[in-house]
């Protein structure tokens, strides 16, 4: 077994990954704000989502992976009431794009979708472990969480922190986002205003919603309990949303939250962070329109390690395609050799080339894909190894890369329809029995419906024109 190494946002190290439980992985990932359609650099980040947990399948650990849909927040509400629709409407609209999104990029489902609004019961448990245990307190607005009464607060996000007294900070932010530099009380739970329309729950502590810190706490431990592996977010999460999910679960716990935070890097437009505030976006039906398929989109994030920036170009997802449609064509073209269908010509070498363990090691490495995308080429270009052996290598390394190599061979399997299938029959048996004219009309008929059809010494081999 080949160890797997995570950059820790928490030590700011490489550490070697250790589970809670053998053989098992919990990750918890910050999934998408649902009040409209994800830009590209979210993509990236559930992109970096998808790769984690492939890489935790193909090492052969059982994976749960957990990931919540943001569907009562400041910004949902606010939006559904520019649109005059029902929260629900909304966000239901937005969360079946966003899976669109995720099946277009041919990333997984994640094992577990939570929606905020159906755990509001379990972030009312929680608030109340909170004041009861005296770290929370409550105003004429709503609930909140005192800082000055946890340990290491902002740890994660290495802030300085001078108070250690709830006394000493009075300060106190009910807006769900704010800057590092001022660190404050934040909100658990958020009497109801008249701007929160009908969405409101009644708790113990009086008529409001939550705050969008408590949903991740109080989804997480009911998903994967009070302690977990593996925790995800883009790098803006850090702080304050992340830094305020571990002073929560910590102080109603009494445990260590998790232990390993990933954090991905921002995707950037002209060197700003993309961001739906700064009206500087794409979406991927953007991407789309400019001539790009969603997988070459795939295969140019791939290209970049997750803890690197990438700035945003459509000159550069298209040089990326180019690349891609070469890796594709040249895996087509490798099927058709190792079916017998081109000539091959191998130097075999006494020392061959462990590429399966190299793959292993550079993905084991903190998930590095531009190495792994990079094996890939040196495999395609080898020439000591077997067609064949190419072949099922790459479709191997496909399951952490997931280019969607499976469904080229799917495609080319399974789109041939019976009839077509029947005919080439019928020609083969017509030029077993030397009937050259009668093999011609078959192979003009198969052509005419769109194949073209090859002898090979297995029999024949049909594809689509
Ligand atoms: P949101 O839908 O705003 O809650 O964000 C969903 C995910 O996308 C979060 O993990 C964010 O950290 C991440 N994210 C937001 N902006 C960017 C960006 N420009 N590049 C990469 N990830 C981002
Ligand atoms: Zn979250």
């Amino acid at each position: 077994m080949i160890p797997i190494y995570i950059h820790n946002t928490l030590s700011g190290e490489k550490e070697e990954f250790k589970p809670l439980v053998a053989g098992k992985v919990g990750i918890y990932n910050c999934g998408p704000t649902v009040y409209d359609t994800a830009h590209i650099g979210n993509l990236r980040t559930f992109v970096m989502y998808d790769i984690i947990r492939r890489v935790f399948e193909y090492n052969g650990h059982f994976v749960t992976q957990v990931m919540n849909i943001t569907d009562v927040d400041d910004k949902t509400i606010r939006r559904s009431q520019e649109k005059k629709i029902s929260l629900e409407e909304l966000t239901r609209h937005y969360e079946t794009l966003f899976l669109a999104d995720l099946h277009s990029l041919n990333i997984l489902t994640p094992n577990k979708l939570l929606s905020a609004r159906d755990h509001v019961k379990d972030m009312i448990e929680m608030i109340a472990i909170l004041l009861e245990k005296g770290v929370a307190y409550q105003t004429k607005d709503g609930v909140y969480f005192s800082i000055g009464m946890s340990k290491n607060y902002g740890e994660l996000a290495k802030l300085k922190i001078e108070a250690t007294d709830s006394s000493t900070l009075k300060e106190r932010i009910s807006n769900d986002e704010y800057e590092k530099e001022n660190p404050r009380d934040f909100a658990l739970w958020k009497f109801y205003t008249e701007d929160d329309g009908d969405v409101f729950w009644d708790s113990p502590f009086g008529k409001g919603r939550p705050g969008w810190h408590i949903e991740c706490s109080a989804m997480s431990w009911r998903a994967l309990g009070t302690s977990i592996d593996i925790h995800t977010g883009g790098i803006d999460l850090m702080f304050p949303h992340h830094t305020n999910e571990i002073a929560q679960s910590e102080a109603t716990h009494d445990q260590k939250f998790v232990n390993y935070w990933i954090h991905g890097a921002f995707m950037n437009v002209n060197d700003a962070k993309m961001a739906k505030s700064k009206n500087n976006f794409f979406k991927l039906a953007d991407v789309e329109e400019s001539g790009i398929s969603p997988l070459a989109f795939r295969y140019w994030l791939l290209t970049s390690h997750y803890r690197s920036q990438v700035n945003f170009t459509v000159d550069a997802v298209k040089a990326a395609q180019t690349a891609f449609i070469r890796f594709i064509e040249t895996f087509v073209r490798l099927q058709d050799v190792s079916a017998g269908l081109e000539h091959e010509h191998i130097h075999a070498s006494a020392t061959p080339r462990d590429y399966k363990g190299e793959f292993l090691k550079v993905v084991n490495d903190d998930f590095n894909m531009p190495e792994a995308v990079a094996l890939a080429w040196e495999l395609i270009k080898d020439h000591t190894i077997e067609a064949k052996d190419k072949v099922t290598m790459l479709l191997d390394f496909d399951k952490v890369l997931g280019l969607g190599l499976h469904a080229v061979v799917d495609v080319q399997k399974e789109e041939v329809p019976a009839e077509i299938t029947a005919l080439a029959e019928a020609r083969q048996e017509a030029r077993k029995n030397k009937e050259w004219d009668k093999a011609d009309a078959l192979r003009k008929e198969i052509e005419g419906r769109g194949y073209s059809v090859k002898d090979t010494d297995k029999g024949f081999e049909l594809k689509l024109l």
